[in-house]
């Protein structure tokens, strides 16, 4: 039985739901429905008959974020809706429009963008280090993303004021040499997907009629993090036609150094002056206390991009406080998370429910293995990446060659048989990289489950095609256990309990922020962003060093300062941890390094102008009324309780 479209939703919702056919902007905080929102009225516009099913592009970001559109649709009677991230989209459609406009001058996707940019670095005698060559790589993606094109680049960095990995010339040198090196491979990089696509669109009248006469209805997801050329792409698919929804919130635009902007978002309403535009504050994702931690983080953001100023108003009843520990190094954060997370399983809440958040990839190695080590199932994400990684490529050749042998009527069995001689073991193997890879063949088995489930008869080589349908589409299989996830790739997802971790500053924020206003204003939004995927358990941790016995190398993150209520837990885990026994700041209660700290009995971090005496009394008011209502006013959790 499908769902109606317009059971549970709101007044606002409603409207956005039930507009019609035409431009509309639901400009809305996290967690307040706007995914919800697009899915009902596609399915709205369906079932009302206002549109078919294949004449609906909605376009979002992550393959796994286009794979639950995929999957909220169906439930909701609209399958058959094309729901891609860009590049997807770009990359169907380039396959069929190609032959037609090129001929028979055939292309492949370049898979090595790092090598490649290495190459134009050397041939333009720019820096060739990892470290430079990854700042390159940036650079050239977000001049892309922007329009701009070597000759401009130089013009167009300076007219920006952006500091940009190098002088301009050279960095226009090394993007001019890489994009030959590039034509004459006939590669194509993941942007050149997009400008293509625009410009046949642009350039062949044919095909943007055929295209046009197929597409009716476009819907973006995520739409604060569109790029220039993402929204070149977008006009091109739309042409004379404002049939187009979409939903945004410019807090969580987390992409600007890739060339996103929300000034398409922002700017909608003047754009298309007619369109419904719709703005939703009920927050339906989280507890009152995450609402309200996201609500402290983001009203203290400066800058260009602090676009919409709504709070958000929770709806769900309160849960725990947001917990906040502090540890010695990374491997003890580790382990506190693994062991926390070993009891949430053992106390009932599914693996599935649970993630872990980093700001950068290198972070996840520690949780791995520490996860690992604990027997905890996790996926890392990244997941869009799935059908690239060896050893599902090493699988499906297997499957793929064994396709003609294959008589066996069981067709999971068959899989695990054929997977086990490239490493599916029946027990997770030991260390955090073959289990990693042991978690992914597991999850083709799986797959292979859920489709012999709904697909009567289906033999190996149909099994062997509806994997290279969805490598295809990007549509990776869904791996059951803790999820592990850079913030950048938790966008729009949602968990029960989140564990946001390595809060230090020079990760969050991130060190080459520094010194750049919009840079670090960025990093606030990638916090919201984490912060807002908790339903309802938030624990936000960071370690003082990387590795154990090296003493406090680091400080908590800048931003967690409005976030800890000002009783602060922080002092009382270190005093915990080292007895109480050095001299501390009188404000916060962190142990003081150098003698001015020590002479003035305050941090660095701390205002000097603070009331110590209303501090005190204060502190003690919250600390008898928590006891009273038998409820912590905050919830500390330190190495040793854990
Ligand atoms: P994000 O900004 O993180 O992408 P979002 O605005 O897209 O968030 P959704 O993911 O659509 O928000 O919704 C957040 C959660 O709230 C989901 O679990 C959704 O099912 C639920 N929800 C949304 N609207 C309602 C409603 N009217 N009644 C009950 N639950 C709702
Ligand atoms: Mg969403």
């Amino acid at each position: 039985m499908t769902a109606d479209p317009l059971h549970d939703l709101d007044e606002e919702q409603l409207a956005a739901v039930t507009a019609p056919r035409g431009p509309v902007c639901v400009l809305a905080g996290a967690g307040t429905g706007k995914t919800r929102t697009i899915t009902r009225r596609i399915a709205h516009l369906v079932a009302t008959g206002h549109v078919a099913p294949g004449q609906v592009l909605a376009v979002t970001f992550t393959a796994r974020a286009a794979g639950e559109l995929r999957t909220r649709l169906r439930a909701l009677g609209a399958a058959g809706v094309q729901a891609r991230t860009f590049h997807a989209a770009a990359l169907r459609q380039l396959r069929y429009f190609w032959p037609q406009v090129v001929g028979d001058r055939q292309w492949q996707l370049l898979e090595h963008k790092f090598r490649a940019v290495g190459q134009a670095a050397v041939r333009a005698r720019a820096g060739t280090d990892q470290d430079a060559v990854r700042d390159l790589a940036t650079e050239i993606e977000w001049a892309k993303s922007s329009l701009i094109t070597p000759a401009e680049y130089p013009a167009a960095v300076a007219r920006l004021r952006r500091d940009t990995p190098g002088p301009a010339e050279q960095v226009a040198a090394v993007y001019a040499q890489y994009e030959e090196l590039k034509n004459q491979a006939e590669m194509l990089d993941f942007d050149d997907l997009l400008l293509h696509t625009a410009a046949i669109l642009e350039d062949h009248v044919g095909v943007a009629e055929e295209f046009r006469d197929r597409y009716r209805c476009f819907v973006v997801d995520e739409y604060q993090d569109v790029t220039a050329l993402q929204q070149r792409v977008l006009d091109a698919w739309l042409g004379e036609r404002d049939d187009l929804t979409v939903v945004g919130d410019a807090n969580q635009t987390i992409y600007t150094f890739a060339g996103a902007t929300p000034r398409h978002l922002l700017d909608f309403p003047r754009r298309f002056p007619e369109a419904v535009v719709v703005r939703l504050q009920r927050d339906y994702r989280s507890t009152p206390q995450v609402v309200a931690a996201a609500n402290t983080l983001i009203s203290a953001a400066r800058g260009r991009v602090a676009g919409s100023r709504l709070r958000l108003e929770g709806q769900l009843p309160p849960g725990p406080d947001p917990d906040f520990t502090e540890h010695d190094d990374e491997p003890a954060e580790a382990a506190a998370v693994a062991r926390r997370i070993r009891k949430l399983i053992a106390d009932g809440t599914p693996a599935a429910e649970i993630a872990v958040l980093f700001r950068i990839n290198a972070q996840s190695e520690a949780y791995e293995q520490a996860l690992a080590e604990a027997g905890i199932p996790f996926q890392v994400r990244g997941g869009e990446r799935f059908f690239q990684r060896p050893e599902i490529r090493r699988a499906v050749s297997v499957l793929r060659m064994a396709g003609g042998r294959a008589a066996d009527d069981d067709l999971v069995g068959t899989v695990r048989a054929l997977l086990a001689p490239v490493g599916l073991t029946d027990e997770p193997p030991a260390g955090a990289s073959a289990r990693t890879q042991w978690e992914s063949l597991l999850a083709l088995v799986g797959l292979a489950e859920e489709l012999v489930a709904v697909r009567e008869g289906l033999d190996l080589p149909g099994f062997v095609a509806e994997l290279d349908a969805r490598a295809d589409a990007a549509h990776p299989p869904t791996v059951q256990g803790v999820t592990l996830a850079s913030l950048h790739a938790a966008k729009g997802l949602e968990w029960d309990v989140v564990f946001l971790v390595g809060l230090v500053d020079g990760t969050l924020p991130i060190q080459h922020a520094e010194g750049d206003d919009d840079a670090i204003e960025e990093e606030r939004r990638l916090l919201y962003v984490g912060i807002t995927r908790a339903r309802r358990v938030l624990a936000l941790s960071w370690a003082l060093s990387r590795s154990p016995g090296k003493g406090r190398q680091r400080r908590r993150s800048r931003f967690l300062h409005g976030l800890i209520p000002d009783h602060h837990p922080a002092s009382r885990i270190a005093e915990s941890r080292t007895g109480g026994s050095k001299p501390r700041c009188r404000v916060c209660g962190s142990p003081l390094l150098g003698a001015e700290a020590m002479k003035m009995r305050r941090c660095g971090d701390c205002p000097s102008d603070v009331d110590m005496e209303l501090l005190d009394r204060l502190r003690s008011w919250r600390a008898s009324t928590a006891k009273e209502q038998q409820v912590p006013a905050y919830v500390v959790f330190t190495d040793a309780t854990l």
